[in-house]
């Protein structure tokens, strides 16, 4: 790892192409390159033995291949949850997570190192804000795990923008990062394996349903009382609930596509009969599904989950009203693999 060298996944393809030609090499090399470190799954350009001796040895002079370096690793007791932790090259840390469902391997990725949204219930919020991740940075989590997965011959199925940080106030490179592991030239995943989940940055919502690509999006929005949300996310002051449905709507509108609702269930605090009614009311005819999860308990946040038996109530009550909901395994629970729980710890202790 060399921070002062260019991260050879934060180019786009034609920016490939323009540093080759600077080099002295060929354009079409580009390709080449693009598709034995994403399709190939090459971690250093000594690897890539399709390419000419003179042009790795450029390559490695030139590009970093390298922006993550795992500090630390945990499964779950059944082996189907594993998350890793890294440092950057800068020395912030940054989590993934791989998650075994049955022919799926979903990838829990992060955006952003920490996150100044602040939200009380998460480890993440309670760390703070470190950086914005480049869309190389975001791309080498999908790598590497997509290169350990090839060693048993599996690949990553779907990945989710559900780790560290808020995805939609670091647009630009998440959405780079998107399109490049989307690009048939690299890794091919299909735009539907994707999914993007925010806490409510309305303006991103909006921009995000007039891009035309079909990944999907999850709102983080826990309950549709105001002042109650506002307490738990203080960005809800700035994008209230209404605001937030309403850029859903026309999201829907748009893409045809239907949003995913998150609520974490916190006990006694937003898991009553009368919210999940609210909750119904705010979202009636509009195509969407919920995935209720039971708050996963981190040590800044005095709060317990609510009972599998009362989320199973919340659910009923839901789907009498017709909106389809799933009450979520608290996968990985042990391992600490809710948001962002295992960096903050390396926080605080190192
Ligand atoms: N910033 C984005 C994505 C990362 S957070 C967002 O907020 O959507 C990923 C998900 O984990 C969000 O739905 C978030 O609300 C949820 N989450 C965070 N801490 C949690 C906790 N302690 N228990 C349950 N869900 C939590
Ligand atoms: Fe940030 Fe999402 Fe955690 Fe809120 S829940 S602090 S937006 S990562």
């Amino acid at each position: 790892m060399d921070p002062k060298k260019e991260l050879i996944f934060d180019l786009s393809l034609t920016d490939l192409e323009d540093r080759l030609k600077l080099l002295g090499e060929p354009g079409f090399r580009a390709k080449q390159i693009w598709v034995a470190v994403y399709q190939h799954f090459r971690s250093s350009p000594e690897e890539i033995t399709t390419l000419p001796k003179g042009l790795r040895s450029k390559l490695a002079d030139a590009f970093d291949f390298q922006s993550l370096e795992p500090i630390r690793e945990i499964a779950s007791e059944d082996g189907l949850t594993i998350k890793t932790l890294f440092r950057l090259r800068d020395g912030h840390p940054v989590e993934a997570v791989l998650m075994y469902y049955e022919d799926r391997r979903t990838l829990c990725i992060s955006s952003q190192s920490g996150c100044a949204v602040g939200c009380s219930f998460c480890a993440t919020g309670q760390m703070g804000f470190k950086r914005h991740l480049t869309s190389g940075e975001i791309i080498d989590q999908v790598l590497y795990y997509a290169r350990r997965l090839a060693q048993t011959d599996e690949r990553v199925t779907n990945v989710v923008v559900m780790g560290m940080g808020e995805p939609f106030l670091n647009y630009e490179p998440v959405l780079e990062a998107l399109n490049r592991l989307n690009h048939p030239d690299a890794l091919g995943l299909g735009a539907r394996r994707f999914t993007i989940s925010t806490v409510g940055i309305v303006p991103k919502i909006i921009q995000f349903a007039d891009e035309g690509t079909q990944y999907n999006l999850a709102i983080s929005l826990h309950t549709v009382d105001d002042d109650l949300r506002s307490s738990l996310i203080p960005v809800n002051k700035k994008y209230p609930v209404d605001d937030i449905i309403r850029a859903c709507r026309y999201y829907v509108q748009k893409t045809s596509r239907r949003v995913t609702f998150e609520y974490a269930l916190i006990q006694g605090v937003n898991d009553s009969a009368a919210d999940a009614e609210a909750l119904a009311g705010k979202l009636r005819g509009m195509i969407c599904h919920v995935n209720l999860i039971p708050l996963n308990p981190t040590s800044g946040f005095a709060q317990n989950p609510t009972s599998a038996e009362q989320a199973q109530a919340f659910c009923e009550i839901l789907e009498s009203h017709n909106i389809p909901c799933t009450v979520r395994l608290r996968r990985g629970i042990e391992i600490q693999a809710g948001c962002g729980q295992l960096a903050a710890d390396f926080e605080k202790n190192s």
